[in-house]
């Protein structure tokens, strides 16, 4: 997904590698160029003004290391800074509590329930852990029938929530019941919206104040944009996310939201999902992804 970024920035860096000497002027050419190039990829105008700037502070105010020509220095500061945007190191999980609680939050469609049994997927063969679902979206019922659908092919049990209840008790009591039956992390399937709705958040501060979660995770799909980020920032203020779920990235997103959301809201993504099928969530490594976009 982010290869024309990667394109760009490669006959940016083609252009700059090869110089013995660096000056301002040519600077400032390739930082024009990364900046134009993280534009288009659809990253917050915001966020490019400020990691151009860092880098040009770093480029400009270094002494130029022996081992490396200057417009390779320029690539190398690129690349950390780099890093840094997307969040320096991978992000664990917090599952201390037992049972440790994760509530998924985010907007209708932006892949909560796949990502719930997703994760309950990971956590048992990666993790080694015994996950427990619990459907609390009681106003899309065909979501409680997605997520059971899921449970059972994946053998992983759900808790039997109906929409007739309420989704504050339904936590409650699926909490009691993982206890009772030995699971040790709770996965939480909240309802969403299609847009930011003040009933919706207060319902989703009452399940945080009840369930006291380790995690709460923000499903944002990155095929919207700058609109994920938007949604992100909100979400984040009402209900201090711990973390980011970045969904669909497998499609034909330009990175943006992969580059802004970690930025504008201070919070990491912590797992990207790269399909439709339960499998396809992988922890995401801001170096690695970094490596990928500079090519
Ligand atoms: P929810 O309303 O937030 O619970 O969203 P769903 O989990 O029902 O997902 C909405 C749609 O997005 C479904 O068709 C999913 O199969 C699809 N989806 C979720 N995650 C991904 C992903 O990482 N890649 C792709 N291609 N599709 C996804």
């Amino acid at each position: 997904m982010f290869d024309s970024l990667t394109d760009r920035l490669d006959d940016v860096f083609r252009k700059i590698r090869g110089h013995a000497r660096l000056t301002e002027e040519n600077v400032q050419t390739a930082l024009r160029e990364v900046r134009l190039a993280l534009l288009e990829a659809d990253v917050n105008f915001k966020v490019v003004k400020d990691f151009v700037e860092r880098v040009r502070e770093r480029a400009m105010g270094q002494d130029v290391l022996k081992s490396l020509t200057p417009g390779q220095q320029v690539v190398k500061i690129v690349h950390e800074e780099m890093i840094e945007l997307l969040g320096g190191q991978a992000q664990e999980l917090d599952l201390k509590a037992s049972p440790a609680v994760i509530m998924v939050v985010g907007l209708q469609g932006s892949g909560k329930t796949t990502t719930c049994a997703k994760l309950a997927l990971k956590l048992r063969r990666e993790f080694k852990r015994k996950p427990y679902l619990v459907p609390a979206d009681v106003y899309r019922p065909a979501a409680i029938d997605q997520l059971h659908k899921l449970a059972s092919q994946l053998d992983i049990p759900a808790f039997p929530s109906t929409p007739d209840q309420n989704p504050v008790d339904i936590c409650l009591a699926a909490l009691e019941e993982a206890r009772r039956s030995g699971h040790d992390v709770v996965l939480l399937d909240t309802a969403g919206r299609l847009h930011i709705d003040q009933t919706l958040m207060d319902e989703l501060a009452a399940i945080k104040a009840g369930t006291n979660p380790g995690e709460i995770l923000f499903v944002a799909d990155a095929m919207t944009g700058q609109d994920a980020v938007t949604v992100a920032a909100a979400f984040n203020e009402r209900l201090d996310v711990s973390g980011i779920v970045l969904t669909k990235m497998d499609g034909d997103a330009r990175g943006g939201a992969a580059l802004s959301v970690r930025q504008v809201t201070g919070k990491a993504i912590k797992f990207v999902g790269t399909g439709e099928k339960v499998a396809d969530l992988e922890v995401f490594h801001p170096d690695r992804a970094a490596s990928r976009i500079l090519g």
